[in-house]
Formats: C-alpha cells, sequence, structure tokens
C-alpha cells in the first residue's frame, strides 16, 4: 500500500512508572497513531485490504456510514483522496448538514461527497434492503459498513498483532484496546491473542455478541474481557477528570491520548493494574488506536 506510505512496523515502547514497576507486569504500548498523518490507528489496518479489494474489483466509488465526528469517515475521505478513488459517506443526523464538524469538513476537503440521513434511516444502516437501495442510488459504490468493520478489517488488525509479537519474541498475556464497533477486538482475537476491550461508548454490553458474530468463521480465537464501565458518559462524552488523566499521562510518558478513545482504555487499564487485576510478571500491550485529529477539536 505505497500509494498511502505508511510507516510499519509501528513502534513498540516500554512504558514505565511506579505503579507500573509495583504491579510486577510490564507494560507496553503499540504505536498505531504513527502510522499514517490522516489514515491514523486502527483504521488504516482496518481500511488496508478493503482499499485493495476496491482497487482490484476497479471500483471507481466508495460508500462508507459513520456519525458526524467518525474516525473511520476521516479516514476513508483521505485514503480514498491519496488512491484516486471517489467517496460518499453517509452521515447519521440531518441537522449536521448545516453545522458541520470539523471532521466533516475535513472529509469535504478530500473531496468526500456527503450524503445526510435521519437518524431513523441511519439505524437501517445493515439492513440488506436498505444497503441494496443505497447501492442502486449510488451507482454500485463498493460498500464499506461502519468503522470499516468487516472480515478483511480483522485480517488488516491481525497483521499488527504479527508485529507485536515479532517485535516482543513473545505473544503478550494480554492485548488492550478501546472498542467502538469492535473489530479491532475481533481482529486482535483473530490472531488468537487474548484481548482485554474498553467500551468507549455507554451500554457496551452489545458489543459481546457484536464480537462474537464477527468471529464466526475462526477457530479457537483468543479470550475477550469486556469492560463497559469506563465510557464517561458515552461516547464522545468526557469529563474533567478523564482530561486530567490524559495531561498527566502525556507529562508521564510523552505520548498524546485522545479523549474519545484511547484515554478512556489507558484510563480503565490503570484502574484494573492499582486493583490488582494483573498476576506479576504478565505483560500487556496497550494499542495506540490513533485518532488523534479528533482531539477536543470536535
Ligand atoms: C474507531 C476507533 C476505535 C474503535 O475501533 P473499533 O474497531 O470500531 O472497535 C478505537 N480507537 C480509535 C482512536 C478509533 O478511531
Amino acid at each position: 500500500m505505497d500509494l498511502l506510505s505508511a510507516t510499519l512496523p509501528t513502534p513498540l515502547q516500554e512504558l514505565s512508572n511506579a505503579e507500573i514497576e509495583g504491579a510486577g507486569i510490564r507494560l507496553y504500548i503499540k504505536r498505531d497513531d504513527l502510522i499514517h498523518p490522516t489514515v491514523s490507528g486502527n483504521k488504516w489496518r482496518k481500511l488496508k485490504y478493503s482499499l485493495l479489494e476496491a482497487k482490484a474489483t476497479n471500483k471507481q466509488v466508495i460508500l462508507t456510514f459513520g456519525g458526524a465526528y467518525s474516525n473511520h469517515l476521516y479516514a476513508t475521505a483521505a485514503a480514498g483522496n491519496a488512491l484516486g478513488i471517489r467517496t460518499i459517506g453517509v452521515v447519521r443526523g440531518l441537522d449536521f448538514a448545516e453545522r458541520e464538524t470539523p471532521t466533516l469538513q475535513f472529509c469535504r476537503e478530500q473531496g468526500m461527497q456527503l450524503h445526510f440521513v435521519s437518524r431513523e434511516i441511519y439505524r437501517l444502516r445493515h439492513s440488506e434492503e436498505y444497503l441494496a437501495d443505497i447501492a442502486s442510488e449510488f451507482g454500485d459504490p463498493f460498500m464499506i459498513p461502519e468503522g470499516g468493520t468487516t472480515a478483511l478489517a480483522l485480517k488488516g488488525i491481525s497483521e499488527m498483532v504479527d508485529e507485536v509479537s515479532g517485535q516482543l519474541g513473545q505473544m503478550p498475556h494480554y492485548f488492550a484496546t478501546a472498542a467502538g464497533t469492535g473489530g479491532t477486538a475481533a481482529g486482535i482475537l483473530s490472531a488468537k491473542a487474548d484481548v482485554l476491550a474498553f467500551s468507549a461508548l455507554k451500554g457496551g454490553e452489545f458489543l459481546n455478541d457484536d464480537i462474537k458474530n464477527l468471529l464466526a468463521g475462526e477457530t479457537q480465537p483468543g479470550k475477550l474481557t469486556l469492560f463497559t464501565e469506563y465510557h464517561f458518559g458515552g461516547y464522545a462524552k468526557w469529563n474533567e477528570e478523564l482530561l486530567r488523566f490524559m495531561e498527566s499521562f502525556k507529562n508521564q510518558f510523552e505520548i498524546q491520548l485522545e479523549q474519545v478513545y484511547t484515554a478512556k482504555m489507558f484510563f480503565g487499564l490503570f484502574d484494573l493494574i492499582r486493583k490488582g487485576y494483573f498476576a506479576k510478571g504478565s505483560v500487556v500491550v496497550a494499542v495506540h488506536t490513533g485518532g488523534l485529529q479528533g482531539l477536543l477539536r470536535n
């Protein structure tokens, strides 16, 4: 994927402080935030094989779905622009047509055509009938579901796991990742690694089923442990405590997180460390899934 000029493998950095040492564990961060300036983090991994497939099947247009703050829309718009493929974004909420977010403005600047639909219509985004309608409306585009979460996405994510085990010289005892659609967690599990997933949404219990469904074709996937209580009020919500945590993380490790996904995951992870969740000697790799363009700008 030279068109997207990714920097692979992304660095694996060890994090150390008194809490981590006190727990007797080793904690690493997989710097997928450094993978590409605009197609960042897990979105690059998840889109890779879909984009190659779109190219290989000579599709001129990609159509996908997302909210007004969606890192996936952002990444798809940038990737389409880089690859010379037209993109259409189906956006949740008619109201955003009048008050475009910085994410949507960026998408438009990258040449993405935005198609706003009501929240009721957006709920049909997985319905076969609706997808057939929208495909014929837009001239049979290459369709990518919300979050880029497909079987091809799992394959892209599993390459990140291969990089980590190569860099570490072993498979870690746990991967930790933030979860939105659960595609990233499913991809890691498909590579037979165990995952601690931290829901960035309120009511994230649905992720257990969704991830199970994504793994339907896999033999012996890794073990999933889902944490649903670190959502800070819900998707794209946060409070002072989370922002203070982000600040102190940056001061300690010189690594920037963002408030929608990665700060919630690390907040949860350090909470678990303090509560003695991990056996001594555990090796934990937390994935920096990127998303830094969303850093309090939206
Ligand atoms: C989209 C996104 C996630 C969620 O990934 P899923 O595969 O949908 O669970 C996590 N972190 C960041 C930074 C994201 O942009």
